[in-house]
């Protein structure tokens, strides 16, 4: 079937890319019609969004729980020093952030720990799903609803000076790949490195972007035959490259071959420490906050520092404590990583 082309000033946008064979006009007209959901808007999912963005995906949906913090600004490509300062939600500074380079794509921000309870909502509507987080149960959840929808997903992770990054194609069956689960049944156990254990290089999280954001065009322009069927990790710093061949399931796999979505079934984790910080995330309370109304209750309270608030979230400090509260009930306890203290922070200044 003809594919209609690009429009004059969209052409010359995107002529760099045309230009390229394996794109081609067909191949951008192809991405604009696409939606594409990013996982996290940390390091990896800035990057990638960046890329994807500019490359011209029609539809980013970027979903993310998180704040903009100084710490972020040495890796996270979307996000600057006034984003940093007014604490900005990740997703929202980095709608506005590609609203000023490409205007012509829709780009949806969401808000959001992904969770069990809204996994379906805000993933609906995506053709690609890119992870772009930093823990294993977000992943596992992923791996869960992507299995069960049919839909695929890209894994990818940066840590230290190392990527790792794996294509999850479920379907058609005959041409599936393998899931997370057909490699790893089960997330990791014990304590798992992070950004604040192992630090990170912006150039590791680049490669890891770059790998995935590359992957998703193959898909996008219809090629999923070009795309990598092995879990890739590279180490920057050594040079170290390896594969792990993932080319189609393992029979015995609990989630692709018997269709058991334990992490969809279940219910979200009480609290989260985050990376990247001193700071635990209250999101057992899954009901709408009026902020305008908290804001007015908290003003009294002589101990409440720092007070302020706009429809996105409502902030204060409180001794050590910083607390960033969400419209969804939803928030950020800095300062600590003791889950109890967050709790009891949580119900005196907002509520049980
Ligand atoms: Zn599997």
């Amino acid at each position: 079937m003809p594919v209609p082309l690009p429009s004059p000033s969209e052409h010359e946008r995107y002529s760099r890319q045309i230009l390229f064979p394996g794109i081609g006009a067909s191949g951008q007209q192809r991405l604009g019609d696409a939606s594409v959901a990013i996982v996290g808007v940390g390091a990896t999912g800035a990057a990638t969004a960046s890329l994807l963005a500019r490359a011209g995906v029609g539809q980013l949906t970027l979903i993310d729980r998180d704040i903009v913090e100084t710490s972020n600004l040495q890796r996270q490509i979307l996000f600057d020093e006034a984003d940093a300062a007014a604490a900005t939600p990740k997703a929202e500074a980095a709608r506005a952030k590609i609203a000023q380079f490409n205007s012509s794509i829709q780009v949806h921000a969401q808000i959001a720990d992904l969770v069990p309870g809204n996994v379906h909502d805000l993933l609906r509507g995506a053709h690609l799903i890119l992870d772009c987080t930093d823990n294993f149960e977000t992943r596992y959840l992923l791996n869960d609803y992507a299995v069960e929808q049919g839909k695929p997903w890209i894994y990818a992770a940066a840590i230290g000076a190392y990527a790792a990054t794996m294509n999850i194609i479920p379907a058609p069956a005959d041409e599936a790949t393998a899931c997370l689960a057909c490699l790893f049944p089960a997330p990791p156990a014990g304590p798992v490195e992070t950004c604040d254990t192992s630090g990170i290089l912006g150039s590791a999280v680049n490669l890891a972007a770059s790998i995935q954001s590359a992957e998703a065009l193959k898909l996008l322009t219809g090629q999923p035959q070009l795309m990598r069927r092995t879990l890739l990790s590279f180490d920057l710093w050594t040079s170290q490259r390896s594969e792990i061949r993932a080319s189609a399931p393992d029979p015995a796999c609990t989630v692709c071959q018997q269709r058991r979505f334990v992490h969809l079934a279940g219910s979200a984790r009480p609290h989260i420490t985050l990376c990247g910080r001193n700071s635990v995330q209250i999101h057992e309370h899954h009901r709408p906050l009026s902020l305008a109304e908290l804001h007015q209750r908290l003003q009294p309270q002589a101990e409440i520092e720092s007070l302020r608030s706009n429809p996105l979230l409502l902030r204060f400090r409180r001794g050590a404590h910083q607390i960033t509260v969400f419209p969804d009930g939803r928030a950020l306890i800095q300062g600590t990583t003791d889950p109890a203290v967050a709790r009891s922070l949580y119900a005196r200044f907002i509520g049980s």
